[in-house]
């Protein structure tokens, strides 16, 4: 049962001396109560306290790590139900699923298509995270022998699926075991053996079982067995009710503090139509999956997915933004186009990938709004004549364009006698949608 703010306080020691980073132990105890604070935060608990606390301040959801090193994946300890409260901390794994009953060479090419679903977008490297192996053939040498395959030929993280703990056993090799795989599933009849070769080599475990409650007991048995991390497979016969317990995991780990079901999750997507099995997945990504298994290797479907999760792990108080300066795309000169945009990242790498496909060599001004889309950056004050001064000036541009020409968005033509007034720069207005900028460069400016 979660202890209220008030509990807390009681248990803290009242001397007010804001060591925690909060102005009093009140404060403190209610950041606590929200999980927006940890107990280790105060130097100043007692032992006594902290072995009443010490439960009551875990984070709801377990975190989960997969892998090891600076790549690791992790997965879990969220705070909240809708980012919009705070924020999703651990972007959801990808997980392309392989069968181990694939002839060769449609296994070694399916796991080639895995490893090469690297995407660069609006500046982030983003990719699909883990290749599972499951033991669909029920032959554990196989198996094996497909885990080695892929723990040899992608640097993904590994998910070994088999409900047969010898074969778990067989293929967890040590070398396989120092990747830190996810191994399941660990279900009402084998768990203890699972959790046994988990405790053994340290491994993440997945668990599976029917409905919600006998999954919560199989967590607590496996917790007896000394298993910590595991991940809980809420996939259901149908989709919309692989989405319920999804949402009725996360409310019973946030809402009620259910410590059996505070862990993250898995949700598989449908297969069968690629365009179906792309929206469950991506329903799965936003309400609340913490790996999403496909069996897609299509790399338009799973960038689709990407960019979902891309969407979704921001901090929606934060936008994703760049450097605010001068950038050129191809080598411009002196005599090359300028043109600004805001430092908000989807409106700048909108602008440069367009630029780009013009081949017209151009410098882009990125000017500093705070994140800001223009629109939404000239509405709040901004973006004005002055900032976008102040940003040429800070860039350098007048040593390095020379012709004194500035196209700016067509979205903020309004701005452009003000802005002739304030830099004496020839202002040109530009296209107002960023997919008008190849025709608009190979034309206009040419002229
Ligand atoms: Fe209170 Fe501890 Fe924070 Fe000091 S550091 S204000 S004692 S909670």
């Amino acid at each position: 049962m979660a202890l209220s703010g008030l509990d807390i306080f009681k248990l803290l020691p009242k001397t007010n001396c804001a060591e925690c980073g909060r102005p009093t132990c009140l404060a403190f105890a209610m950041a606590l109560a929200q999980k927006k604070a940890s107990l280790e935060e105060c130097p100043h608990v007692s032992d006594a306290a902290k072995q009443a606390l010490g439960a009551a301040s875990a984070p709801p959801i377990k975190l989960v790590t997969i892998g090891v090193g600076p790549k690791a994946l992790a997965i879990g300890e969220e705070n909240v139900l809708f980012r919009h409260e705070e924020k999703f901390y651990h972007p959801a794994g990808v997980a392309v699923s392989i069968s181990d009953s694939l002839a060769e060479p449609a296994f070694a090419e399916r796991l080639s298509a895995a490893n090469q679903l690297r995407f660069r977008r609006v500046g982030t490297d983003i990719q699909a995270d883990l290749v599972e192996v499951r033991n669909d053939s029920g032959d554990p040498a196989r198996f094996a022998q497909s885990v080695a395959k892929a723990a040899s030929q992608v640097d993904l993280h590994l998910m070994l699926t088999s409900t047969n703990p010898d074969a778990l056993k067989g293929a967890l090799t040590d070398e396989v075991a120092a990747r830190r795989p996810l191994l399941g599933d660990a279900t009402p009849e084998n768990w203890q053996a699972v959790a046994a070769l988990a405790a053994a080599k340290k491994c993440p475990v997945a668990v599976r079982a029917d409905g919600l409650g006998a999954l919560a007991d199989v967590t607590e048995k496996l917790k007896g067995a000394g298993v910590t991390e595991m991940v809980l497979d809420v996939t259901a016969g149908e989709p919309r009710q692989t989405l319920e317990n999804l949402t009725r995991v996360r409310r019973l780990a946030l809402r009620r503090t259910f410590r059996p079901l505070g862990f993250p999750t898995i949700a598989r997507a449908p297969v069968g139509d690629p365009h179906n099995e792309m929206a469950w997945a991506s329903t799965f990504m936003a309400k609340y999956a913490s790996i999403v298994v496909t069996q897609s290797t299509d790399k338009a479907q799973v960038l689709a997915l990407l960019t979902v999760r891309q969407n979704i792990y921001t901090d929606p108080q934060k936008p994703v933004q760049v450097e605010p300066g001068l950038h050129p795309v191809g080598e411009p000169g002196p005599e090359s186009p300028l043109m600004f945009t805001t430092n908000f990242s989807l409106t700048y790498y909108s602008v440069e990938g367009e630029v780009e496909a013009s081949r017209v060599p151009a410098w882009i001004l990125a000017v500093d709004t705070e994140g800001l889309s223009v629109l939404t950056a000239y509405s709040g004050d901004k973006l004005n004549e002055k900032v976008v001064h102040q940003a040429m000036i800070k860039a350098g541009v007048e040593e390095k364009v020379k012709h004194r020409k500035l196209i700016i968005p067509g979205h903020v033509a309004v701005l452009s006698g003000k802005l002739e007034e304030e830099t004496g720069w020839n202002i040109i207005v530009g296209p107002k949608e960023a997919s008008q900028i190849p025709n608009y460069l190979q034309t206009q400016w040419k002229k």
